[in-house]
């Protein structure tokens, strides 16, 4: 195995920040990730599975330990009933397989255009955007199970899929080979649950236009947000929406709307989006916006972008310290103001709020 040293990781995150890590190794084919981590594991090596680095906010410190990348790559269609069955390697840039799918008349991804980031990555925060998430079409997962040093094939709900997260999101236990997904035969999307996209395709909820109009639909949204990496767009050196949406119990809610009633009077009214267990989900933006933090906020190399609220920026030369600095600036606003605790969406190295 070819491992390379003190590879610096902000070449390898959006976020282009990160210190060295003291190994690098890639690995083609599932045999040598096997390889590769089973040797680590042996002596005690911490591994780092680095895939698009577009969810990854790591320390400036570096990693001590190995990084890989899973560049384990493939598309194979088959037919399973009425299903198509698209089998994916980890290493397969997750918006080609969306192009590929689109392509070939499979409904069901278009939705999640422009996501940067490689396939095997979209499990492990179960990647959603504009109403659909890869949760609704994986049906499996296979993966390289460390604690038991074998090859194990894991059904949906094993995968513990939830709202920008899985079993997999704060976990090292296993590391993606491949992904699995059902998809409809159909020149037509699924129907669209998202109203800003209806609105952006000019049909009703619940239609199905075609695959392409809401491919081409969906980029121009995310381009206009700085939502698809961009050579030419500052606002997309980011790591895509930096806090996920909190999730609030009956009690926490009704707090809120006591605390926002106190501040900016009854008739002010908060996104919510209630689940049938009783939890209330909130835009954490609307939060990040109403505590004081506006688009374009901060006056240096760390700052929020100019298009969207939540995707803190580097605006050249930031330190990882300098965006972690920013975002506990932002949580605690949002926390004296409402008593709201946001969450990190990325994945932090080294390094905590
Ligand atoms: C501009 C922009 C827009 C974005 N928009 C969205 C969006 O709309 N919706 C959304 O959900 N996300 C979004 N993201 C976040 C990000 O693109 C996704 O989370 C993506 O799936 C991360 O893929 P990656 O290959 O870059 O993973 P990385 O950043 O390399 O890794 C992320 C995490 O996954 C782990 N990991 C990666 N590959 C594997 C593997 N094979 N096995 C085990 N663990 C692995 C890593 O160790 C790390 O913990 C956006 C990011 C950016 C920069």
């Amino acid at each position: 195995m070819d491992t390379l040293e003190h590879v610096p990781l902000s070449e390898l995150t959006t976020l282009r920040v990160g210190g060295p890590a003291r190994r690098m190794a890639r690995a083609d084919t599932a045999d040598e990730v096997i390889e590769i981590i089973a040797a680590a594991d042996a002596i005690g090596e911490p591994v780092l599975v680095i895939a698009g680095g577009s969810n990854l906010l790591i320390a400036d410190g570096g990693f001590d330990g190995l990084a890989l990348r899973i560049a384990v790559n493939g598309i194979e269609v088959s037919q399973q009933g009425h299903r198509t069955r698209v089998d994916v390697g980890a290493g397969e840039p997750w918006d080609d397989v969306v192009g590929f799918c689109v392509s070939h008349a499979l409904a069901g991804v278009e939705c999640l255009s422009g996501i940067p980031g490689w396939t095997g990555a979209t499990p492990i925060q179960n990647v959603g955007a504009y109403g659909q998430e890869v949760a609704d079409t994986i049906v499996s997962v296979r993966a390289y199970d460390r604690r038991a040093g074998a090859i194990v094939d894991l059904t949906p709900e094993q995968c513990g899929f939830a709202y920008r997260s899985s079993a997999f999101k704060h976990s090292d236990a296993h590391v993606v080979l491949s992904v699995s997904f059902a998809l409809e035969r159909s020149p037509l999307a699924l129907p669209i649950r998202y109203s800003e996209l209806a609105r952006a395709l000019d049909v009703a909820p619940g239609s199905r236009p075609a695959l392409g109009d809401v491919r081409d639909a969906v980029l121009t949204l995310r381009r206009r947000k700085g939502m698809v990496l961009d050579p030419g767009d500052p606002d997309s050196v980011s790591a895509g929406s930096f806090f996920v949406n909190p999730i609030l119990t009956t009690a926490a809610f009704t707090d809120l709307q006591r605390r926002v009633a106190a501040r900016f009077g009854d008739d002010v009214s908060i996104p919510e989006w209630p689940d049938a267990d009783g939890s209330v989900k909130t835009s954490a933006a609307w939060l990040i916006e109403r505590a004081g933090f506006h688009r374009g906020y901060g006056d240096g190399r760390a700052g929020i972008s100019s298009k969207h609220t939540l995707a803190i920026i580097n605006r050249g030369g930031a330190t990882s310290g300098e965006l972690v600095a920013l975002a506990r600036e932002m949580r605690d606003g949002v926390r004296e103001a409402f008593g709201v605790t946001l969450l990190p969406e990325p994945t932090l190295v080294g390094i905590s709020l």
